[in-house]
């Protein structure tokens, strides 16, 4: 066709069509007749590489619907503010760094608002914690550093930073860009994104508040946490999210194995006092008469823990520190007043040495060696050479002799008290009641224990039990992986069998690998489903022995105390029972009505 037959035809089609003559649809047509594609308008053009466009965050899909929404409502001046808005963001893409990191640097080494480094190290990590992989970092950045300056120091035109309540540098966005509002947003899409939100900052400051702290001292979990936390804030995708739930899981995983050994420091940290405490009677052999407030502080922490019993132990060991203090304040003071006496003792020999050269040496002499010595005996030794010297001299001097024997009375009397005191210290301090190898009370201490149980039973008549534990196969053990291991299970057994029984029950180890448990207020019954209990504990709790896990067993025989019985028939009794229970293949519990029935 020529391009007059197609003007022609076009003319033609514009009448059947019944189309409008204006210059748009006549080129349509025309184009539509020579065969060459329809000019597409600038508007679809447009909105056709809009869609184009990824849509991948939020952010993304924002800006989209912006332009879309404009295009929509063929509003040009609004498509030129975008164009504007694209523009200006893009220019100042290219200077914001440069600023930021010079206000940053201004900031940082001003002084004159008075805040300290450490408080704007807190800032900065606040802000890249939240902003790290924000667009916007260098805007929160600059508003923060601002703040740092004082008020005619601070660049221009920068939002002033609004402490938020986490203490981050909050910032507004420039006035020109204003993305879509929640509400724009179709309705599905808002709750999605109002849930999204919340949950993501959630998860954001449970690692950051909760669980980043809690790794002080594992540095390695820690920064992982760190690594999770600022992949927070870049997930967008589900495949993202998956990879980050992921490697959650397995930080958690490894955090509760921590947890797991915190609580066995503690043990070993509990396990430490008390053996402090059973040797504060070695350390201080003077004072060890308060042993018995040593003793209600081990019990104290013998059980359970709360911060209430803690307490409890403190205040009994802060009442231990200060007796002790008093002792100590008494014992000087005898011991100078000793002194005291003696040289005024002394002084007065002098006075009358003076009438001889002989004596007023030697005297001189005693009173050298006395202001030498702390020591009592030589103390008492130096009086008696004194007195030795003084019964050979003159008349006169026998007139005070009298009044130096009178003073030596006083002095032994005061000597006396002095030993005394000693001797009641030293008695105490053979008052040791704690097996130093795994921290329950001793022979002695159970012999104590079962005085106070059998007159508690005999006053108010509840059932008594005693159970008897011995380690199966011990020797085997210890032939096996070595002595110290053996202790380690010593250990073991005495650690688990404390956190198993109740607390008012008293742990003994009456000697090698018997244990003696008393259990006041509680029937046979009662007491054989602990052992069982107890049994069952140890098979789940290995010890580490020569590097290796190690179970342990054992065979316990209970007896009910009975009206007649004693310390001695009682152990015997359950000691039969346990007994039976090794003849009857080992790790089991026997009663001493088994005993009966077996003996039938
Ligand atoms: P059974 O199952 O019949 O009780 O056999 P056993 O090997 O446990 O008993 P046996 O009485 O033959 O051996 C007890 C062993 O306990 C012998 C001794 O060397 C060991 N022993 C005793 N006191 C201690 C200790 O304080 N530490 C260690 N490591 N071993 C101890
Ligand atoms: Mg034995
Ligand atoms: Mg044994």
């Amino acid at each position: 066709m020529t391009a007059s037959e197609i003007a022609r035809e076009t003319i033609k089609q514009m009448a059947v069509r019944r189309v409008e003559p204006t210059p748009d649809n006549y080129a349509q047509i025309y184009l539509e007749i020579s065969g060459k594609p329809a000019k597409e308008d600038a508007a679809s053009a447009l909105r056709k590489a809009l869609k184009q466009l990824p849509h991948d965050s939020m952010e993304q899909t924002n800006w989209v619907n912006r332009w879309e929404k404009v295009l929509k409502q063929d509003n040009w001046q609004g498509l030129a503010d975008l164009l504007k808005e694209a523009m200006l963001q893009q220019l100042s893409h290219s200077t914001k760094w440069p600023k930021a990191i010079r206000t940053l640097m201004q900031g940082w080494d001003d002084k004159r608002t008075g805040m300290d480094l450490g408080k704007k190290r807190e800032m900065l990590e606040r802000v890249l914690i939240n902003f790290g992989n924000d667009d916007t970092l260098s805007e929160k950045l600059l508003g923060m550093a601002n703040n740092w300056l004082p008020a005619d120091a601070r660049v221009e035109g920068v939002t002033a930073a609004p402490e938020s309540k986490d203490n981050t540098a909050v910032i507004a966005a420039p006035a020109a860009i204003e993305p879509l509002t929640k509400e724009e947003l179709p309705g599905e899409v808002q709750q999605f994104h109002s849930a999204y939100t919340i949950l993501q900052t959630l998860l954001k400051q449970t690692l950051h508040l909760g669980l980043i702290p809690r790794l002080e001292g594992y540095p390695d979990l820690q920064s992982e946490a760190v690594a999770l936390q600022e992949s927070t804030e870049r997930a967008k995708k589900v495949k993202e999210w998956e990879a980050l739930a992921k490697s959650l899981k397995a930080l958690l995983l490894r955090v509760e194995v921590i947890g797991a050994k915190e609580d066995d420091v503690r043990g070993d940290i509990i396990d430490l006092l008390h053996l402090l405490l059973s040797n504060i009677g070695e350390l201080v052999a003077d004072d060890s008469w308060l042993s018995g407030q040593v003793y209600a502080v081990q019990s104290i922490i013998g059980g359970p823990l709360d911060r209430a019993k803690l307490k409890l132990a403190e205040k009994s060991l802060k009442e231990v520190i200060y007796k002790q203090g008093l002792l100590k304040h008494s014992l000087i003071e005898a011991r100078n007043s000793f002194k005291t006496l003696i040289s005024s003792f002394i002084d007065k020999l002098k006075y009358m040495g003076d009438a001889s050269e002989l004596y007023g040496g030697k005297i001189e002499s005693y009173a050298q060696q006395l202001s030498q010595t702390d020591d009592l005996i030589k103390i008492n030794e130096l009086v008696n050479l004194l007195m030795r010297d003084t019964s050979v001299m003159q008349t006169d001097i026998m007139r005070s002799r009298d009044d130096l024997l009178n003073q030596q009375r006083v002095a032994s009397d005061t000597q006396q008290r002095i030993l005394k005191l000693q001797d009641e210290l030293t008695q105490l301090s053979e008052v040791v009641r704690i097996d130093q190898l795994t921290g329950v009370l001793n022979r002695r201490g159970m012999d104590e224990a079962f005085s106070t149980e059998i007159a508690r039973y005999r006053r108010n008549g509840e059932p008594l039990s005693v159970a008897l534990l011995d380690i199966d196969n011990f020797k085997f053990l210890n032939d096996q992986h070595g002595h110290a291991a053996g202790d380690t299970a010593l250990k073991h057994l005495a650690s688990v069998v404390k956190r198993t029984v109740r607390p008012t029950d008293i742990v003994t180890r009456m000697g090698g690998e018997e244990f003696v448990v008393i259990l006041p207020n509680t029937n046979l019954e009662e007491a054989v489903t602990t052992m069982s209990r107890l049994q069952r504990a140890l098979t789940k709790e290995y010890f580490l022995g020569n590097n290796q896990k190690l179970l342990i067993t054992f065979s316990a025989g209970v007896a009910l105390f009975q009206e007649e019985d004693d310390v001695a028939s009682i152990l015997l009794r359950a000691d039969q029972a346990m007994y039976l229970a090794k003849k009857s293949g080992k790790n089991r519990v026997m009663t001493d009505i088994d005993l009966r029935q077996n003996q039938a």
